[in-house]
């Protein structure tokens, strides 16, 4: 008997889901038309391509905000994301949107990020000829670069990718709820990790926002995930109410003030900016260094490709590439 999963997946999407929701068998398709999985939907496809892609695994070394963090506990850009598609999943399910849409979004919303956070980011935005985007070079990630020819992921979940940041919307509910459950996850999380550092003290949040919101972490993503349920139910949006946002936005200039753009912040980005400006740089220019410091060859076809590759570097690959190139290396004995 030939059993078909997807078939029976698709029709209980039918059945159970919002008319809000994307349902999988009306997805927009991909660039490069697929024969159908018998076992997963389009959406769960486009999951599980991203899980296995190697800018996947990298997000592991990539700063969240804390650069090349020693500490075992500190996020990284990995746990952000697993963070973002917690958060964002429980969103969808209670407004009984499409949980496997919005997970893939989730999943790959940050495969752009540069090494060293937004430091990187920033250095790149300056350096690159149009700007430099992370948002953007997620999209740039699955649609070309990832294996050399991207990974043909749907129309809905590159929607929701490039839309999860900057001034766009998302034109789906799921790309929407990416948006929000990114900021819930990141403010939150640097908070504690921020307080763990000793950058902060958890008292220094305003009485106001702790009234509002919560006193601890889990009350605070408690009080915000909720919020956008109840704000959200059977809209044709996906929002949070103008008090909690409020109370959000609030907590987010306070961690600006005093952590993403705290002395102790400050001080590392520059060096990290150095770092992504001199490898810049020296691929750009001078590509021969590389060979001479016995790393592998790479020859760069101009900025556009320069950028690429440094924006793909995990924070230690590039501190490795740094070192390799300027830094004296001590005498090896030879027998
Ligand atoms: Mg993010």
């Amino acid at each position: 008997m030939h059993v078909n999963v997807r078939e029976i997946t698709e029709a209980l999407e039918e059945k159970t889901l919002s008319p809000y929701a994307v349902l999988s068998k009306n997805t927009q398709g991909r660039a490069e038309p697929l024969v159908s999985c018998d076992i997963r939907t389009a959406f769960q496809r486009d999951r599980d391509r991203i899980i296995h892609a190697k800018s996947f695994r990298r997000l592991m070394h990539k700063t969240q905000v804390f650069l090349a963090p020693e500490g075992d506990h500190y996020r990284t850009r990995l746990t952000h994301t697993l963070e973002v598609s917690q958060i964002a999943r429980t969103i969808a399910r209670a407004l009984r949107l499409n949980e496997d849409l919005t997970e893939a979004i989730a999943l790959g919303h940050d495969l752009g990020h540069t090494p060293f956070g937004h430091s990187g980011e920033a250095v790149l935005d300056e350096i690159c000829v149009g700007g430099f985007r992370h948002y953007e070079q997620s999209l740039r990630v699955v649609e070309v670069l990832e294996g050399g020819r991207g990974l043909n992921l749907t129309w809905e979940v590159r929607d929701g990718i490039v839309n999860h940041a900057g001034k766009n919307e998302a034109k789906t509910l799921e790309g929407q709820i990416i948006k929000l459950a990114d900021r819930i996850a990141y403010i939150n999380h640097d908070i504690d990790d921020a307080v763990r550092g000793g950058v902060i003290g958890p008292e220094e949040i305003s009485l106001e926002c702790r009234r509002t919101l919560g006193e601890t972490h889990s009350e605070r993503i408690h009080t915000m995930i909720f919020d956008v349920i109840e704000h959200s139910m059977n809209q044709s949006k996906v929002a949070m109410s103008p008090e909690i946002h409020e109370a959000m936005m609030e907590l987010r200039s306070f961690m600006f003030k005093n952590v993403y753009t705290s002395p102790v912040a400050k001080a590392e980005e520059e060096k990290a900016k150095g770092i992504v400006k001199t490898l810049f740089d020296t691929f750009l220019h001078h590509p021969e260094k590389l060979r001479e410091a016995g790393l592998s060859e790479l020859t760069f076809s101009g900025e556009r490709e320069v950028c690429d590759y440094i924006a793909g570097m995990t924070d230690n690959y590039a501190i490795y590439v740094f070192r390799e190139l300027f830094m004296p290396q001590g005498w090896q004995m030879k027998r």
